[in-house]
Formats: structure tokens, sequence, C-alpha cells
């Protein structure tokens, strides 16, 4: 699970100019940002529609198939090589 946090990342989308902020690495930065833009953009009010979007890159279960599939055959090449050398 932790791992998994590590992994993701938030961003404030506001709903009334349809903006995205740049992507931060916890929950707490991404309310900074939307705190900031409701000053900065609407005079400190709450824009309709706006939210914080969690994204999860990275993650085995995010993988391309392909990718997946890749490591694994990597991971049985380097086995078979290791149980080669050593039995
Ligand atoms: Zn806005």
């Amino acid at each position: 699970m932790r791992r998994e946090l590590e992994m993701a990342s938030y961003s404030h989308w506001c709903g009334a100019c349809r903006t995205t902020s740049e992507r931060v690495r916890t929950h707490a930065e991404a309310l900074e940002a939307q705190a900031g833009h409701r000053v900065g953009a609407h005079g400190g009010r709450i824009p309709v529609g706006e939210r914080i979007d969690l994204h999860r890159t990275e993650g085995w279960g995010d993988a391309d198939p392909t990718e997946r599939w890749i490591t694994v055959i990597l991971a049985a090449v380097a086995l078979l090589v290791f149980a080669y050398n050593v039995l």
C-alpha cells in the first residue's frame, strides 16, 4: 500500500476555467494548489466543479501487458542462466 501511494500523483482540476494544475506527489499539495487557484484565479471563491484527481502511474497494474510479459520472460531467463551456472 505504501508503494502504491509513492507511485501516485495528484492534480487539481477547476471546472470553471477547465484547467488542470501540475501533478504533485501528495493530496495535501494538491489541496494547496486548489487553495492557491481559488485565491489567484477566483478571488477566493470556490469554483464550480473543482476536484482533486488521483493518478496512479508506473504500477504493475497499469503496466502495458507487453511490458509485463517482457519482465516475466527476462526474470525467467535470468533464473535459467543462474541455475545453469550454479548447478
Ligand atoms: Zn479556475
